[in-house]
């Protein structure tokens, strides 16, 4: 079957908005055996009427977001019963939902909102519980001027908010009943992070290509996703080669973040953790806090970004800090110490280094990073980078390498158990 998408709102080629939609759909649909081939956004207005055009003769299910309100630019309702030559009906039903919705808000309902009653004869409406203008479906019928059957045609609202129940509710029931029995297929998403894009295929790409697998790589910054669509056998078949690959570098099977494996990776272990950042700036305990259920593994985190707030808080030595800098193994060893006495977490990740564009010497370079981790056994460990980029990414790519740190350092410690700090 061949799906396309459009895409309305002249906000989105403007890039005031970003077009999320594509991204859920896709999500969606791809469990029922479909794919977005095509994707395409225009403007609010009479271009959608082109492009509907267009798109007809080339696929069997069409997608259409947003025009649906009722604004004047607001014109796929009419665009496309014009182009399938049906009549606009007023739907009580729809009227009445509306009507219903601005009473209990209290709202006055201006005119144009009653065209959001209208639909093209023969259409089927798809309830909105989110918002006023419902979706519409239409099966395929003789479109006139064509001579030929239009696609299944779904019109939904813009709003991610009113289209992401729709589609769940409304639109894949409808999809389950008209698809044909769908072959077994899935998709795994295995995380790597220190090995480049090419050397992920380098190693893999031959072997998963031979057991029939789609193949599919996406480089992020300190990251690489290995993407592999197949049968349930074919991807059993293919876990060995990717461990025995890039064991040593995979930190997530089912496409979780770093942050999202250490985690799942210290609550399943019943451990606790503490941060000490300088030049990360909060970034670790940011991108931890964002996973839910980090409250149980996660005490504190401390933004110690001047030397008097890293003696105060963590009890970094004066002399030490005067000796080697902030910016050394010792002083990042002794925040990771002070960070777990402080705390009483098991585990502390401490960074510090010079995120530029000034700051950096010959010695002590633009980028250069320390990263430490320590740990209630009294082990503390740290390692040395160069990561020299603009801030941003630079405090994401060292958050990056502390979680790796932390992951690899629980590795060794619990040998015993898988040491893969791989979940799910
Ligand atoms: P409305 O009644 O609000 O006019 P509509 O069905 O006509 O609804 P649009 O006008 O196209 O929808 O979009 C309304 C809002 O929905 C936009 O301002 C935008 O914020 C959001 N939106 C639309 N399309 C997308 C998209 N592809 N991705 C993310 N947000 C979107």
């Amino acid at each position: 079957m061949n799906l396309e998408l459009i895409t309305t709102g002249t906000e989105l080629l403007l890039g005031s908005v970003l077009n999320t939609h594509v991204r859920f759909l896709a999500e969606q649909l791809f469990p029922l055996g479909l794919r977005i081939d095509r994707q395409t956004t225009v403007p609010d207005g009479p271009a959608i009427g082109t492009l509907l055009r267009e798109s007809f003769p080339r696929c069997d299910i069409l997608i259409v977001t947003g025009g649906l309100g009722p604004t004047t630019d607001d014109v796929t309702r009419d665009e496309v019963a014009a182009l399938l030559e049906l009549p606009l009906v007023h739907d009580e039903s729809v009227m009445e939902a509306i009507r219903a919705r601005f009473a209990r808000r209290n709202l006055t309902m201006s005119p144009r909102v009653a065209l959001q009653a209208l639909r093209p004869n023969e259409a089927r409406v798809l309830p909105n519980s989110h918002g006023t203008a419902p979706g519409l479906y239409l099966a395929p019928r003789i479109v006139p001027s064509m001579g030929r059957l239009s696609p299944h045609l779904f019109l939904l609202p813009g709003p991610p908010r009113e289209l992401k129940p729709m589609v769940v509710e409304c639109v894949l029931p409808i999809l389950r009943e008209i698809l044909p029995p769908q072959p077994d297929m899935e998709i795994r998403t295995y995380r790597v992070c220190g090995l480049g894009e090419s050397m992920v295929e380098e190693r893999l790409g031959e072997p998963l290509l031979s057991l029939g697998l789609e193949v599919g790589y996406c480089a992020r910054p300190g990251e690489v996703d290995l993407r592999l669509i197949g049968s349930t056998a074919q991807l059993a078949a293919a876990e060995p080669l990717v461990v025995e690959a890039v064991g040593a570098f995979l930190y997530s099977k089912d496409g979780n973040s770093l942050e999202e494996t250490v985690v799942h990776t210290f609550s399943q272990r019943g451990l606790s953790l503490a941060t000490a950042e300088s030049c990360t700036g909060g970034t670790l305990a940011n991108r931890l806090t964002n996973v839910p259920g980090s409250s149980k593994p996660f005490l504190c985190g401390f933004v110690t970004y001047s030397n008097a707030a890293k003696i105060r808080d963590l009890e970094v030595p004066e002399p030490l800090l005067q000796e080697h800098g902030a910016v050394s193994q010792h002083v990042v060893e002794s925040m990771a110490l002070g960070a777990l006495r402080r705390s009483g977490a098991d585990y502390a990740v401490a960074t510090t280094g010079i995120a530029g564009p000034g700051g950096g010497t010959d010695q002590k370079p633009v980028g250069l990073v320390y990263i430490g981790v320590a740990s209630r056994d009294g082990k503390v460990l740290s390692q040395r980078h160069l990561i020299p980029t603009e801030r941003e990414t630079f405090k994401g790519l060292v958050a990056q390498a502390a979680f790796r740190l932390l992951l690899d350092r629980l590795r060794e410690s619990f040998p015993e158990n898988p040491p893969s700090p791989c979940v799910g």
